[in-house]
């Protein structure tokens, strides 16, 4: 996909600081962080979340960059927690399936805040 974002940053054609690469996928901070720790884990390939024929291997490569970006962004003593909006009731914004890892600072208990 020529014109999204996160294809671009895939492509390296991004001043994006890469916190953690291989050759399926690419990890980089949030620009927008919710979190003291927001980074986001991206396939290089273009698909839009798990149910766009996501490969089993891309998403094995997905989680497995789960601990190893943990763990260079220094939240995996600590904790961290692990989303994937997918969709529009999940307010997903961009259509390329990303996983967002969120630390450094205590949660509330609370996994889901529905829109009123
Ligand atoms: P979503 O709402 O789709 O689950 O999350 C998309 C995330 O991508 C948002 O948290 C947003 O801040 C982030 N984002 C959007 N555009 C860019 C960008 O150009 N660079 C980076 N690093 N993050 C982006
Ligand atoms: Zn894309």
């Amino acid at each position: 996909m020529n014109d999204c974002i996160f294809c671009k940053i895939g492509r390296g054609e991004t001043q994006t600081a890469v916190v953690y690469e291989d050759e399926l996928v690419i990890a980089f901070d949030d620009i927008s962080p919710q979190a003291p720790v927001h980074t986001l884990i991206v396939p290089r390939a273009h698909y839009e979340g798990p149910g766009d024929g996501l490969p089993s291997d891309l998403m094995s490569a997905l989680c497995a960059a789960i601990p190893i970006v943990a763990e260079a962004k220094g939240v995996a003593g600590s904790g961290y927690r692990v989303i994937i909006n997918v969709g529009h009731d999940a307010r997903q914004s961009v259509p390329h399936m990303h996983i967002h890892i969120l630390g450094g600072k205590a949660m509330s208990h609370g996994m889901v805040n529905f829109a009123s």
